[in-house]
């Protein structure tokens, strides 16, 4: 964990709710770490670890693109001692200025949260200061420069696999050529989840197809659950 802070309100955020009235799995740090102490345990791990992977944001526990600054020093104090392992992010990338400066500095992966392709859906759930937009810029930018890119693609049956959700998908895959999604079990309560989320537009199609429909349009995109170590 490096940020205590997030520029997204997800409705279900793991590590921050209104009320706190249980603690939450992932609760925030309350400090920022420096690059040298970034370093100090990427270094550590790289170093001896086979197939070793350390991630800025574990789960979701505050946005780290947000420390960007402190994370591309630590990227690159690490890289000056070791080319080993293998440097992750798990993000919302709405934060494409700070994303731009991780990957310059030697990310290697990157996995990034997302519920949906239609910006309103979108919107509706990360209750955000930036754009599905500014998402995408960062994938692209991501893409571009060869880092590894995953979904962290939070599924609702009932939601997702409407037929307006799977169209939108398709089209962003079309757009940006993730190499993974990582289908995620939203744990929420389903009446508050749907009260807040656009209305249906059509039938939904089924987990089943939907994951068919995409492995078919897609047959080169791995559809997993966790991040694997990647060849470089
Ligand atoms: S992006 Fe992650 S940390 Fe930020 S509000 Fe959403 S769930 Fe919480």
């Amino acid at each position: 964990p490096t940020s205590p802070v997030c520029n997204a309100n997800c409705f279900g955020c793991i590590s921050l709710q209104p009320a706190e009235c249980c603690p939450s799995p992932q609760s925030r740090i309350k400090f920022r770490p420096t690059p040298e102490e970034i370093a100090a345990i990427g270094i550590y791990h790289l170093e001896a670890a086979p197939e070793g992977i350390i991630s800025f944001g574990q789960g979701c526990e505050g946005e780290p693109s947000l420390a960007a600054d402190n994370i591309s020093a630590g990227i690159r104090l690490i890289r000056a001692r070791t080319g080993r392992g293998q440097i992750n992010i798990n993000t919302n990338a709405g934060y494409t200025e700070g994303i731009r400066k991780i990957v310059d500095a030697g990310l290697d992966t990157m996995r990034v949260s997302i519920i949906s392709a239609i910006p309103e859906s979108y919107a509706a759930y990360y209750r955000s200061s930036y754009q599905l937009a500014d998402v995408k810029a960062s994938i692209s930018y991501a893409l571009d420069k060869g880092i590894y890119v995953s979904l962290n693609m939070l599924y609702f049956p009932g939601f997702n696999d409407r037929a307006e959700e799977l169209a939108a998908w398709k089209e962003f895959f079309r757009e940006l050529p993730v190499q993974m999604i990582q289908v995620r079990n939203l744990n929420i309560d389903p009446d508050a989840f749907l009260a807040i989320m656009p209305e249906q537009q059509s039938e939904c199609v089924g987990t089943r197809a939907f994951l068919q429909e995409l492995h078919q349009a897609y047959p080169q995109l791995v559809i997993g659950s966790f991040s694997h170590y990647v060849e470089k």
